[in-house]
């Protein structure tokens, strides 16, 4: 009998996958498949002469990783009581076994390994032990092991996140965190793939930032590419090719050409003002997550910043930066850009973001993020902003409080900078009595208080980022619901006029953050709607700023109106679309 052998493609043909583009740019490279659940240590020998700084380095980490649990600990009772808190006091407990500490300096000395690798393969044993036990309670604490495991091997590597990976690899993994791709720039990434994330999600938002191409939601991606395999990712349209061909190749190469001759156009646009065709002013400002952005942010013609993620600088330094190093970092941003305006968000921790403890949330959108961490850790708080005032020595810094979602909050905070002003005053530390004061709006009930909070504060910013999430109760990491997250949403759209009338109306200013402010098909129908402030990551704005300068504002203003009445997203982009189009 003929025996037909199942039929797989030849070893090096052409395969196209389909993603969402959340990062424009072309990339073509060798693939390099990032598994983030595998903890990377470092496996070269320990030479003779080093065992006793190997030895050092483990007892340091040890140290290191019980000041963090203890300080976890703390903050745990503090907020959910005991019960959560004994889960890192037992940690510690283990980190003091004295069984696990003879054990790792013993083979450190006698096998030469490193302390990372011998950790590893110690606490994996406790693991299995642990999983192979009758008690569901021993089994469920084999993850927790898992976190203290993690924990003393990045604290041996100096307290970096462990992330090795080739020089100029396309990146491929089943998600990326905001510190992956930061970490990844450093070895000159050239682009990634991912299976989770959105256009929102931060870790796009940062490869926007850093000019790295970058698709999502390509379904089980880690098994279909090798590393070393050769890969072409087009972030224009989201699309991954494995093994592209000659001609494949000379396409992307052609595409790349005429992108960067439609970017050179544009560039006349640079020092000029921006203006609507009818001659008003539109202020165009720069989202931007380090101080190395701000060359790109002088080179597109923008007129300050209007969104610092200063949640980066965690990731910068690997640990929560002190006093004087935020002093000098905000120093500076603000020197380099004064007398243009420096917005600077108080640490926006948690969500998809950095977690400022290891305690895992079931809904981290939904947690203990933002504001929130701010009020609960106040040395957190305290430290910012004391840096921040002290730092303003041009008078052209602004603060933005994230994850505003009560009066409570803003007051809060208001009192806090009032006492700590007070000090400065009294140290001869304060440099400007004034200090503009700002909200983000990315919660609908912010929304609902927007006449409130306008009476509150200086100006607010609309970050349509969160609010479509928390709007729509669209999770704006998950791709599975991606096509429901829509920043045409007619109760988007009706949330954004709401917020701009009313704080127009209490004469204070009110300002776009969220990327919706980048969407050229947008731009009209915010400027109809009355925002005069738009704020975007440095590569959009040139485009911005054209589509600014061919918009007259009565007929935008005509389209919000037409926008406002309809009742459902299609028929809103369907009105865009042909505005665009004329
Ligand atoms: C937003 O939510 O729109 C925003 C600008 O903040 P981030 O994207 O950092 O959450
Ligand atoms: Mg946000």
């Amino acid at each position: 009998m003929n025996h037909i052998e199942p039929t797989s493609p030849p070893a090096h043909t052409e395969l196209m996958f389909q993603g969402i583009g959340v990062s424009k740019g072309i990339a073509v490279g060798a693939a390099f498949v990032f598994n983030r659940d595998t903890v990377l240590v470092e496996d070269a020998p320990v030479s003779e002469d080093d065992v006793e700084s190997e030895l050092a380095r483990f007892h340091l980490a040890i140290e290191r990783s019980e000041k963090e649990l203890a300080k976890i600990a703390t903050v745990t009772e503090q907020k959910i009581g005991h019960v959560y808190s004994d889960i890192f006091t037992a940690q510690i407990m283990i980190l003091h076994d004295r069984y696990l500490l003879d054990t790792v300096e013993r083979r450190i000395r006698a096998e030469h390994k490193r302390a990372g690798a011998i950790v590893g393969e110690e606490i994996s044993r406790y693991q299995q032990l642990m999983l192979a036990s009758n008690e569901s309670l021993f089994r469920e604490r084999a993850d927790d092991i898992q976190d203290l495991k993690e924990r003393i091997i990045r604290n041996l590597s100096d307290g970096q996140l462990l992330s090795r990976i080739p020089e100029n690899a396309v990146v491929v993994s089943k998600m990326l965190t905001p510190a992956d791709v930061i970490l990844f720039s450093r070895q000159n990434m050239l682009g990634c793939a991912t299976e989770s994330g959105g256009l929102t999600s931060h870790a796009a938002l940062i490869c926007q930032s850093l000019g790295i191409p970058m698709v999502v939601g390509v379904r089980n991606v880690e098994e279909k590419i090798s590393s070393g395999d050769r890969v072409a990712l087009d972030g224009y349209v989201g699309r991954l090719i494995l093994n592209p061909s000659p001609s494949t190749l000379q396409q992307v190469e052609r595409k790349l050409k005429r992108r960067r001759s439609a970017a050179a156009a544009t560039e006349k646009l640079v020092g000029k003002v921006t203006r609507t065709r009818c001659g008003k002013r539109i202020y165009t400002f720069s989202n931007i997550d380090f101080k190395e952005e701000l060359p790109m942010c002088e080179k597109s013609g923008s007129d300050g910043v209007g969104l610092f993620r200063s949640e980066m600088l965690f990731i910068a330094h690997g640990k929560l930066p002190d006093e004087d190093e935020q002093f000098e970092y905000y120093m500076e941003l603000a020197h380099t850009l004064a007398p243009k305006p420096l917005t600077v968000r108080l640490f926006d921790v948690g969500g998809d973001k950095l977690l400022y403890s290891s305690y895992k949330e079931q809904n981290p959108n939904l947690g203990w993020r933002g504001v929130r961490i701010l009020l609960d850790v106040p040395e957190i708080l305290e430290q910012q902003l004391r840096a921040l005032i002290r730092a303003n020595i041009h008078g052209n810094i602004e603060l933005m409080l994230p994850m505003i979602s009560s009066m409570e909050e803003i007051r809060a905070v208001k009192k806090t900078i009032h006492r700590l002003k007070t000090d400065l005053r009294k140290e001869k530390a304060l440099p400007s009595e004034s200090l503009t004061l700002g909200v983000m709006i990315e919660v609908p009930s912010a929304v609902e208080l927007i006449d409130d909070i306008a009476k509150e504060v200086d100006f607010v910013s609309i970050g349509t980022n969160d609010l479509i999430q928390y709007t729509l109760a669209v999770d704006r990491n998950n791709d599975v619901v991606q096509n429901l997250y829509n920043k045409f949403h007619p109760a988007v759209v009706r949330m954004v006029a709401r917020v701009v009338k009313s704080v127009k109306k209490h004469k204070r200013r009110v300002a776009m953050c969220g990327e919706m402010a980048s969407d050229p098909l947008a731009v009209p129908l915010l400027l109809g709607l009355g925002l005069e402030e738009l704020s975007m990551t440095s590569a959009s704005l040139l485009d911005i700023k054209k589509t600014i300068a061919s918009t007259r504002l009565a007929d935008a203003r005509m389209l919000a109106k037409e926008c406002l009445s309809r009742s459902t997203a299609s028929e809103i982009e369907h009105l865009l679309k042909h505005f665009h189009s004329d």
